[in-house]
């Protein structure tokens, strides 16, 4: 008999009839005499139908105010499933997150979870009851209802996984697992069986949206094993461990990310004196401007030529920022580029293999695509293109390190 926690999104909760097939799931697992504590987000569409009525009132809404409202969503869910379960004879119970105590801290719409009390949740299950969690969503000190970021509910269910010590944290959702890349590019992608926790946090990171970054930090940080695995298909989906198998098999990639949200910024023949990276990055980051990528090159007449890519929302005001700093130490002129994208390749195989960089490089000169900047980890390789080049680029790679899924009879 295990312990699991399921996390049930939107979509999967989506309606009334959704909501049914979900009991209906649970009251499988129940009958293999699993104990099941269910994590529930809003219906879809719901959080964002209720921040809408937030704007009407005001662009800002207070965030305490916020918070309140937006908690909703998730407790029309955890009654719905409650009832749906009992219907079915399988005895549940519903728990916002106060009525628990998932204690957090008082950071409104992006709050911390500080401690779980795990009593009433165990003395249900111990009697035999389902119970099900609003995700999303705790009370801080005061008694104030916070809400812990768009995706919350990922974490909140790794965190009661964490704090019932639990078999395995289940993430159901509309995809079957983690892919090697986005099937919508590259339609040879496959599903992992496997990814490590750091792989799948630099995969969500560099855009791969199927968790919620926090909830894979927490998930590595307690070790909590997490599978993302579809709600209505059945399947293995994709587990995420601590484990890093040292078998052959094991592709030295698992997967290859990218993103269009970043914009590249470069000042050129600036006196290249000692200071001078501080002297261009110092005002940026006073401007709480994040930058992802650096190079710096030396040009034979003394000048440095100084290039970083920063999120693109953030684009005009590191240009001001930068033109400034550019009068005040003699820089030649700054130069701004929006139309770039990044690839990025990540695997923990990388550490035990030379030369995954060159055949990446490889790669993309066989398809004639220039690499404009490029940044290496431990366990990825990132490179800076012309954004035109992306897609082409990204199926390239796919290749080129063996992802492709093969062939069906007939293709
Ligand atoms: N309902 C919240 C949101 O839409 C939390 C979640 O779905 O995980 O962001
Ligand atoms: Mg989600």
């Amino acid at each position: 008999m295990a312990l699991i926690v399921q996390k049930f999104g939107g979509t999967s909760v989506g309606s009334i009839e959704r909501i049914e097939q979900v009991a209906e799931k649970v009251k499988k697992f129940r009958e293999n005499g699993d104990d099941i504590v269910v994590v529930v987000s809003a219906m879809s569409g719901e959080t964002n139908r209720l921040i809408g009525l937030a704007k009407q009132i005001s662009e800002q809404p207070v965030p305490r105010e916020l918070d309140v409202m937006v908690s909703t969503g998730e407790q029309v869910t955890i009654a719905l499933l409650a009832m749906a379960l009992i219907k079915r004879g399988v005895p549940a119970v519903s728990y916002t997150g106060n009525q628990v105590r998932i204690l957090t801290d008082s950071s409104f719409t992006k709050a911390r979870i500080l401690q779980i009390d795990d009593q009433k949740l165990r003395a249900d299950l111990k009697a035999g009851r389902v119970v099900v969690v609003a995700g999303f969503q705790g009370v801080d000190e005061h008694g104030n209802i916070t809400t812990l970021g768009r995706g919350g509910s990922d974490t909140t269910g790794v965190a009661l996984a964490a704090a019932l010590k639990a078999d395995e944290c289940q993430i159901y959702t509309d995809v079957d697992g983690v892919y090697t890349t986005d099937p919508r590019v590259v339609p040879k992608a496959q599903r992992l069986d496997k990814i490590t926790f750091e792989e799948m946090l630099e995969m969500a990171s560099l855009g791969s949206k199927v968790l919620q970054i926090r909830s894979v930090e927490f998930a590595g940080k307690y070790n909590v094993p997490l599978r993302v695995l579809h709600s209505f298909q059945e399947g293995p989906g994709t587990l995420i461990t601590i484990d890093e198998e040292e078998s052959m098999e094991q592709p030295i990639i698992s997967g290859i990310a990218f993103n269009r949200d970043e914009a590249k910024l470069t000042i050129r023949g600036v006196p290249d004196n000692p200071g001078v990276a501080f002297k261009i990055l110092g005002p940026i980051s006073a401007a709480n401007i994040e930058v992802d990528m650096i190079v710096q090159n030396i040009a034979h007449d003394n000048t440095t030529d100084f290039t970083f890519t920063v999120h693109r929302n953030d684009h005009l005001s590191a240009m001001r920022v930068l033109e400034n700093t550019a009068r005040e130490i003699g820089a030649r002129e700054v130069i701004g580029d929006t139309d770039i994208a990044k690839v990025s390749i990540v695997g923990v195989g990388m550490r035990s293999h030379a030369g995954v960089a060159s055949r990446m490089f490889e790669a993309l000169a066989k398809e004639g695509i220039n690499i404009q900047m490029i940044s290496t980890s431990e366990i990825k390789v990132s490179v800076v293109i012309e954004e035109k080049y992306l897609e082409l680029a990204v199926r390239a790679l796919h290749t080129a390190f063996e992802l492709d899924a093969p062939a069906r009879q007939g293709e």
